[in-house]
């Protein structure tokens, strides 16, 4: 089959329910339209929240008039951010997606009172209000408001933070975006000069050939090397800005705002944290194991992702739709059928191009509008998952879309990742039912361990590494070396001496995009790794009972806490045991593995 039947060409999504084009005149009267409206929301209720007369139907219009109005604006937003992540070098997209976020800015600084004045309504008075039947449907989101009470500022200084974020912040995410996305990458692949995409080249990583391997390993990180001047350039600037951020507003330490939002203790992610890392010697026994597989003595860096067993054959996207649909079809069929809808709605923009953003994600920004998916697909079996992954946030957001409004529509983020994660679980589950060959079963066990560890473990490391160069980067600029140097210290924390990196993948800090798109987002991947291990646990002892269960916990979206959400299915995340059960259970996996060897 050549090369080219086997990406997904012209699988690009239809963004026609949104406008003609980013030049379409809908555009200016949508925005016209919402902030002739933001003008009248301000005038009638600005000073009317605070007040000591305030009634439970006020703040209902309130609550509901803010909502329209940020689904209004919402809608050219999304548009813009599709548009420039489709295309990041596009000048037009660029410059559309700037003045999108100007006016989101704008936005959001003429209704910060809004928020402000909810967190300033008397004690006694929200508790009366919250009892009245007419707000129920709100209460989540108003005490999630009130829970950055001690940590918010005057109107006039969020107003002025909302704004020097444009050209603070918000650019130097704009910035990596741009800089990293026109990125190509010359190498040879067999015995042809090509010029590869950052998605092509890391492709390459999993290549069964270990020089290939080794070549584009080599070669896609000396990349970010050569660029560090401008890239530790960028996390300094991050790290400054969030240290002044918590120093102005009094968080005691910088991965507590992230805590508050995910509604989640300190405790229970120290907790979880902790038990990580006192599991570290499953990672370590595993990369061992793996290099006796791949009949080595010890790993090098660039084997970490190497095929091992028999590398199912790779599939067209045609192929890859029908696998997925039916995989998650044998689990329910309203999951398949909203699966299916992705695909065949052209919700979904897979196809290779330069300029694309890398990675892949789903966007869902609100549930007046659906969800949209970017991947870079080659054929592989790593890549069917990750658009499995990608479909389950899909189905997360639809499920959710249908029962709550926006300001309930987003789980918080450590339960963001529990539709995906659990929806990759249902698709090992498959091969490894359906694969009859030693070798295809090998290929499944550690790719799926390799998954759960890049979650469970490395996430933890992540976040690990980011606490550190966030106590550093608050006293001093770091240098590339710094950061590399703490890098290493936790990396080794964890592969122990399983594994033998290249000098070139000291450089690893920065090339992950969630150290600049959203500060400590990484633990919440190993929560939610080792919250679905607890599901899919439960799934396992009683499958059919547990579905509506699950469905039930994926409409709530984000209208309830995590900790409630857990204790209504029975777990208590306070607990080491609760975490550790994920553990034992990534222990089975591993010795399946050692048996089958
Ligand atoms: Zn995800």
């Amino acid at each position: 089959m050549r090369e080219e039947e086997l990406k997904a060409k012209g699988v690009k999504w239809d963004l026609s329910c949104f406008y003609s084009s980013a030049k379409d005149s809908a555009i200016q009267k949508t925005i016209k339209d919402a902030e002739k409206r933001t003008d009248d929301f301000v005038k009638k209720f600005k000073t009317k929240i605070e007040s000591k007369t305030l009634t439970a139907g006020f703040l209902k219009e309130a609550v509901e008039t803010y909502e329209g109005l940020y689904n209004t604006i919402l809608k050219p937003m999304f548009y813009s951010s599709l548009l420039f992540a489709g295309d990041c070098l596009n000048q037009e997209y660029q410059d559309f997606y700037q003045r999108m976020q100007t006016i989101l800015a704008n936005f959001s600084a003429k209704t910060t009172f809004f928020e402000l004045e909810i967190t300033g309504i008397q004690d006694g008075l929200f508790k009366k209000l919250l009892k009245d039947d007419s707000l129920s449907s709100y209460r989540h989101w108003l005490e999630k408001v009130r829970v950055f009470k001690p940590y918010l500022l005057s109107e006039k200084e969020e107003q002025v933070i909302i704004k020097k974020d444009l050209a603070g912040k918000e650019a130097f995410v704009r910035l990596f975006d741009e800089y990293t996305s026109s990125f190509s990458f010359d190498l040879e692949v067999a015995g042809k000069k090509k010029t590869l995409t950052g998605p092509e080249i890391r492709s390459l990583f999993q290549s069964p050939d270990r020089k290939t391997r080794k070549k584009a390993v080599m070669i896609y990180y000396a990349k970010y090397k050569e660029n560090s001047l401008v890239l530790k350039a960028i996390l300094n600037d991050i790290i400054k800005d969030h240290s002044i951020d918590c120093e102005m507003r009094k968080y005691p330490d910088p991965i507590l705002p992230t805590h508050l939002s995910n509604e989640v203790t300190r405790e229970i992610i120290d907790t979880m944290m902790d038990v990580v890392q006192k599991n570290y010697g499953i990672v370590k026994e595993y990369y061992k194991v793996k290099a006796k597989l791949l009949k080595l003595n010890k790993l090098a860096g660039y084997d970490l992702r190497a095929p091992v067993g028999k590398t199912p054959k790779r599939r067209t996207w045609g192929e890859a739709k029908k696998m997925i649909i039916e995989t998650f079809s044998s689990f329910d069929k309203e999951f398949g059928e909203s699966a299916r809808l992705f695909f065949d709605k052209k919700w979904i923009d897979a196809e290779v191009r330069k300029g694309k953003r890398g990675g892949a994600f789903c966007a869902g920004t609100s549930p007046d509008l659906h969800p949209f998916i970017l991947a870079s697909y080659m054929g592989n079996m790593s890549d069917i998952y990750t658009v499995t992954h990608e479909l389950g946030h899909g189905i997360h957001d639809l499920f959710a879309g249908r029962e709550q409004s926006l300001l309930n529509y987003h789980p918080p983020l450590v339960m963001a990742e529990t539709a995906s994660v659990f929806a990759e679980m249902i698709l090992t589950d498959r091969l490894l039912k359906e694969l009859t060959s030693k070798d295809e079963k090998i290929f499944v066990l550690t790719h799926s361990l390799e998954d759960i560890f890049g979650t469970a473990f490395r996430q933890t490391m992540y976040t690990l590494f980011e606490l550190d160069i966030h106590k550093m980067g608050k006293e001093k600029q770091m240098s590339a070396n710094e950061f590399s140097k703490l890098w290493i210290k936790r990396r080794d924390e964890m592969y122990g001496d399983s594994v033998d990196f290249t000098e070139e993948q000291e450089y690893f800090w920065s090339i992950v995009p969630h150290f600049i798109h959203t500060r400590f987002y990484c633990y919440a991947y190993s929560f939610a790794e080792l919250f679905v291990l607890a599901l899919y646990q439960e799934y396992r002892k009683g499958r059919s009972a547990f579905i509506p269960k699950y469905k039930n916990l994926l409409f709530k979206g984000g209208s309830d806490k995590v900790t409630d959400v857990a204790k209504e299915l029975g777990f208590d995340i306070t607990r080491r045991d609760f975490w550790q059960g994920g553990f034992d259970f990534i222990s089975s996996l591993l010795n399946e593995l050692k048996g089958i060897v």
